[in-house]
């Protein structure tokens, strides 16, 4: 059992960077304006080669989720809970949420983005919006 590690690739590293600067940032399309996540070098919209990069508001809603009770990684002890969450500008990611939550009936909830220290690397996980 090892540590759990991103994989960084050359399309995906600035928004790596950003997260280690607490910013999650996503490609958009130059052409159409499209996101694309996970990011690569074509938009699947336009198929143009050309992107920068924008960053999104944090906010968004849980479409699905899941508790792990299993140890994969030295770094993620269980339990923790992983969810797909339906960022507001339009790609879905997987993150982890925080907080302390009871397992139960998480989707639809709107939740928002916060940066947490993970084994000396900054990730990007969600917590239920209270005020949402
Ligand atoms: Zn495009």
């Amino acid at each position: 059992m090892g540590k759990s590690q991103p994989v960084m690739s050359i399309d995906d590293r600035i928004m790596w960077d950003g997260i280690e600067h607490g910013e999650l940032k996503l490609q958009s399309c130059s052409h159409c304006r499209t996101l694309r996540y996970p990011p690569g070098p074509i938009c699947a919209e336009c198929l143009s080669m050309e992107s920068n990069w924008v960053p999104v508001a944090g906010t968004g809603t849980i479409l699905s989720w899941v508790t792990f009770h299993k140890r994969y990684f030295d770094d993620f002890p269980p339990p923790y809970n992983s969810v797909a969450v339906r960022l507001d500008e339009g790609p879905i990611i997987m993150s982890n949420l925080v907080g302390d939550e009871p397992e139960g009936s998480w989707i639809g909830k709107r939740v928002r983005l916060e940066f947490v220290d993970h084994d000396g690397r900054r990730q990007h996980a969600v917590r239920i919006d209270r005020a949402g």
